[in-house]
């Protein structure tokens, strides 16, 4: 839901409103990439759902220190969002290491589930030492964005769609549909 949120922000300057898959939608996401794991889910949408286009993204944390991990597995890294943080809090506890990216992989396909775009971006920062703002969902409240000079959920709504991993792979998307989609 906070995906679709983010990425409906996001498109709403393109006058594209992204809905979620009808039906019984239960992705088997057992890629190796993040893109691969983007393609597990994009290709089921198009089984469930009706249109002509069909979006999936993947995405997570990156942790240089932690070899990449929670990297693909971010979103089971821990059994909640909360017990999440504190596993990759613990997990750090002793690296002088910070360094982090948040990475969102984007499969765009066809009703037939063929590839029709596909792109990642990434959004470069650090892992905080404790929990900062309000914003965001996932691990956000960790996350400090370089650019941004804050941490991600610091960031208004507004702020994090102009600078997030998200942002980046859309636009991205976006454009792909609005130079040879929408013609
Ligand atoms: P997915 O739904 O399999 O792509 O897993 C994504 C997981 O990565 C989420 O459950 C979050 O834990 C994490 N994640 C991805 N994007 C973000 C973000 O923008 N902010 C915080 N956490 C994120």
């Amino acid at each position: 839901m906070h995906k679709v949120k983010e990425i409906n922000l996001i498109a709403r300057d393109y006058n594209i409103e992204f809905v979620l898959p009808v039906g019984d939608f239960n992705p088997v996401e057992d890629g190796n990439t993040f893109i691969e794991n983007a393609y597990c889910k994009a290709k089921e949408a198009a089984k469930c759902g009706n249109g002509e286009l069909f979006l999936a993204d993947d995405s997570g944390l990156c942790v240089e220190a932690l070899n990449g991990a929670p990297g693909i597995m971010s979103a089971r890294y821990a059994p909640s969002a909360d017990e999440r943080i504190d596993k990759l809090l613990k997990n750090i506890k002793n690296e002088k290491n910070r360094a982090a990216k948040f990475v969102c992989a984007m499969v765009l396909v066809d009703k037939k589930g063929k590839i029709l775009y596909e792109t990642q971006k990434e959004c470069c920062g650090k892992i905080l030492f404790e929990r900062r703002g309000n914003g965001g969902f996932g691990y956000d409240p960790v996350f400090f964005v370089t650019s941004e000079n804050k941490g991600m959920a610091e960031l208004t709504e507004e702020e994090k769609s102009k600078v997030s991993h998200r942002a980046l792979a859309l636009n991205s998307v976006l454009k792909w549909i609005k130079n040879e989609f929408i013609k």
